[in-house]
């Protein structure tokens, strides 16, 4: 359990943002504003449902407006409260601007289980939601552009847009108000999985680096490294799914709301999300071991834990017993502050949320950015870059014709170098270059400055330094 005398979730992320900025050498007051979350609005509507007026609580906090629009995503949570979407806020401040993405940080949350309600009604309650917020221009394309968090995905979005685009008939920009919409309503390749391919290059890109490696005193690269994941939602499942069919890693461990499953010879990930959708939970899962308290498979051996659910899952209880030597935070805030420092001491080297998560606002800025141009990304160039490919292959063709260079293409060359990149490959190629260089500035802080002893606090040291910078050109 998680101790009463710990900090709520937005005390946490303040007492990281402190242990930062003590290193730095802000002008008076500036440091203040960057922490203070700028508004918080609270919404209550009534939605007629079930022969009755329900009413609903919804939050949208934001944080940061140093640049606009602010950015992140919406919850649907029955936890939702206003510590918690302030708390992500912030983060999503941090976050913007540690990846570049040149958003302000802002989160909404709303209080529902949506397993309680059916789609149509669902619908209903996401739309006026919608309606309140689009009102206050707390959506707008150039002011403030949610997008996908826990309990909601493509079709939520999908809806915000319309409803938006009804609230607003003639802005052409409409679809701009949203991100992590399906295809079909202005969305773009890659956004679902965005934020566990970021994750999957967010190790990638720590394994390139033999120092930081021994940090964590590891070595090798992520082939056969054995994972423990908690949540299988979107972002654990595709960073489970990524890790072990790209990478070689071995995912032993898998922790759900009714339990875990454990097996050191690796679980099938495809396999464990259909169990989960048709059986409601992991239970008899019959390829591993059943867990019942699935939070102490957190304690269990393996060489990278991935908390991709909650909030304040390692906290002072269980700290002490985490044995995994790397954690990278797929979810926003795992660790709390307390915990960090435990880990710290301990050696444990923590991949921090504010970059491990990223992967999702960078795409969702792909998105916008495809919204505002109106144009999928590589509808032009792709076929010219085919024909460009096509030239070269031909005459290398003419080459190894010749027998006496003695030269031969190796197989599916041809057809893999022909191809020229579409939209979801030049995603990837995004978001993979994106993840490498947050990497990389966080690390050479990690490495240059002597009281950084952490990377979430090179992490922040980066991300504040820019947000100061922006806050300076504003004249501020
Ligand atoms: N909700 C996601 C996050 O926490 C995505 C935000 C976005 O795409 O704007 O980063």
């Amino acid at each position: 359990m998680k101790q009463n005398s710990e900090p709520s979730f937005r005390d946490s992320v303040n007492m990281m943002f402190s242990r930062a900025v003590k290193l730095m050498d802000l002008p008076p007051g500036l440091e203040e504003k960057i922490r203070v979350c700028n508004a918080t609005y609270t919404v209550r509507f009534g939605v007629r449902l079930r022969g009755q007026i329900q009413t609903f609580t919804g939050y949208r906090a934001v944080h940061s407006e140093h640049m606009e629009p602010v950015k992140g995503g919406i919850r649907y949570a029955s936890s939702v409260n206003q510590d918690e979407v302030e708390a992500l806020a912030a983060l999503m401040t941090f976050k913007c601007a540690l990846v570049e993405t040149p958003f302000g940080g802002s989160k909404g949350g709303l209080c529902i289980d949506p397993r309680e309600w059916d789609e149509h009604e669902l619908e209903q309650i996401t739309r006026r939601f919608a309606y309140e917020l689009a009102k206050r221009d707390l959506i707008h394309p150039s002011q403030n552009v949610p997008a996908p968090d826990m309990g909601t995905g493509e079709r939520e979005m999908a809806w915000i847009a319309d409803q938006y685009a009804r609230m607003n008939t003639t802005d052409i920009n409409s679809r701009a108000c949203v991100t992590g919409k399906p295809i079909n309503a202005g969305g773009i390749q890659g956004r679902t999985e965005a934020t566990g391919r970021g994750v999957e290059y967010a190790l990638q890109e720590f394994f390139r680096h033999p120092e930081d490696i021994a940090k964590a005193g590891m070595s090798g690269d992520l082939d056969g490294k054995r994972v423990i994941v908690q949540g299988l939602g979107n972002v654990g499942y595709h960073a489970a799914k990524f890790l072990s069919e790209d990478d070689g890693s071995k995912v032993t461990g898998v922790i759900e709301r009714d339990g875990a499953i454990v097996n050191e010879e690796g679980i099938d990930v495809e396999e464990l999300r259909h169990w989960i959708a048709t059986h409601g939970g992991v239970a008899n899962y019959p390829e591993g071991t059943f867990v019942e308290d699935g939070s102490l498979v957190l304690e269990h051996e393996c060489d990278i834990l991935i908390p991709a659910a909650l909030e304040g899952v390692i906290h002072l209880g269980n700290a002490a017993n985490i044995k995994a030597p790397l954690i990278i935070e797929a979810a926003n805030g795992p660790v709390t502050a307390g915990a960090d420092e435990i880990l710290r001491k301990k050696g444990t080297v923590i991949i921090p949320d504010l970059y491990a998560n990223a992967g999702g606002v960078t795409v969702s800025y792909f998105e916008w950015v495809k919204n505002l141009s109106h144009i999928r990304f590589g509808r032009m160039e792709k076929r010219q870059e085919e024909a460009q490919h096509l030239l070269l292959v031909s005459e290398l063709e003419r080459l190894s014709a010749d027998k006496e260079l003695g030269w031969e293409l190796s197989k599916n060359f041809k057809d893999k170098f022909l191809r020229g990149a579409g939209e979801l490959e030049l995603v990837r190629s995004g978001l993979d270059d994106t993840m490498r260089t947050a990497y990389q500035a966080m690390r050479e802080v990690w490495h240059d400055r002597d009281q950084v002893e952490d990377l979430r606090i090179a992490g922040y040291l980066v991300s504040i330094d820019r947000i100061a910078s922006s806050y300076r050109a504003k004249g501020l």
